[in-house]
């Protein structure tokens, strides 16, 4: 999708919306003013994830007065992985920042991240010196990290950071990949293969709105993490499965034996039974629950429904809309 004959800017800044009509005009104005301060040539990516406010109207005034800035609407809102996804395939820059509209980190910061790409990295991360984020956010991204760690080897540092630096080339392998259910995150770590670099940055509360993940949503990222990296999971269930299954196999052997040879047998507890039943029935769902995570995706796939779907595109360089 990225235009072949598009002349090439040096940067391109990405940046996914959702519900942020207050913080438009402030974040195209203060970034505007950082890219011009750092005399490269750039585009403005705006995506437009199925916003239910004002935003797009107000990507559209943007739009209307500036010749760098795009817009890609989508038809409905399919996440903030998608978005990125999208404008990573639009994106012609020599290199791509990717930046929240939130606000949380300042747009002035970007000439950072982009001295230190030049430096030879795949990806630069703005690592958060002291981030604003409720107490089971922190500690939810902690676990997430170590657990990128473990799978990929690769410590990514504060690895929830919206605000990222990547190299051309590195943006088109990451295009290689269309998994329907995405953690750029994850396949930032595991392409990058340690070739990155870190700028510290400020954080701030946002600047208007509320954070666009709950719980759930923040649940279902972590497992697209777990699912598309690793059978970890499935393995897990695999050895539970006989570290339970065999010994109360052995212990239903010894039972029967001692019945058949006419011994005194093992104290008929009831409860005993009941909270073993309930137990490996517990045991037994989780496997179940695993597994359906892993089918889940493979029907996904194998229904090859588009990840995401453009409903418009606002580019000046085309003459109507659409893509
Ligand atoms: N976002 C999006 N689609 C979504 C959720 C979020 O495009 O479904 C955008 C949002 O507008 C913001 C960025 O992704 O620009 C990060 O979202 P948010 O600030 O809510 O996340 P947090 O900072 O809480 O991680
Ligand atoms: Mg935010």
């Amino acid at each position: 999708m990225s235009d072949q004959t598009r002349a090439r800017p040096d940067l391109s800044v990405v940046i996914p919306v959702f519900n942020e009509e207050d913080n438009l005009q402030i974040l195209y104005e203060r970034l505007t003013s950082t890219l011009k301060d750092c005399g490269k040539t750039y585009e403005i990516l705006f995506v437009e994830d199925g916003s239910t406010d004002a935003s797009f109207d107000a990507l559209k005034r943007l739009f209307e007065g500036d010749a760098a800035v795009r817009v890609i609407r989508f038809a409905r809102n399919f996440g903030q992985q998608m978005a990125i996804s999208a404008g990573f395939q639009h994106a012609s820059g020599n290199a791509v920042v990717l930046l929240d509209a939130d606000l949380q980190v300042a747009p002035e910061e970007i000439a950072k991240v982009v001295d230190k790409l030049r430096e030879g990295y795949d990806i630069v991360y703005g690592v958060r010196t002291h981030r604003i984020d409720p107490l089971l956010r922190r500690v939810g991204s902690w676990c997430m990290s170590h657990l990128l760690y473990r799978i990929t080897g690769i410590d990514v540092p504060d690895s929830a950071t919206g605000f990222t630096a990547l190299d051309r080339r590195f943006v088109e392998s990451i295009n290689l990949f269309n998994d329907k259910s995405k953690y750029l995150s994850g396949l930032f770590a595991w392409l990058s293969y340690g070739r990155y670099g870190e700028v510290p940055v400020a954080h701030a509360a946002r600047r208007a709105g509320k954070s666009k993940y709950t719980l759930p949503q923040l649940i279902a990222l972590g497992l697209n993490f777990i699912c598309n990296f690793t059978m970890m999971p499935l393995r897990f269930a695999f050895y539970v499965g006989w570290v339970f299954a065999l010994p109360s196999g052995a212990a239903l052997l010894w039972l029967a034996a001692t019945r058949l040879l006419g011994f005194e047998g093992a104290d008929n507890d009831t409860w005993l039974i009941v909270l073993a039943i309930a137990f490996f029935a517990g045991v037994q769902l989780v496997s179940i629950g695993i597994l359906g995570e892993y089918l889940g995706r493979v029907y996904r796939e194998v229904r090859e429904q588009p990840p995401f779907v453009v409903r418009e595109v606002l580019d000046h360089e085309k003459s109507g809309a659409g893509d």
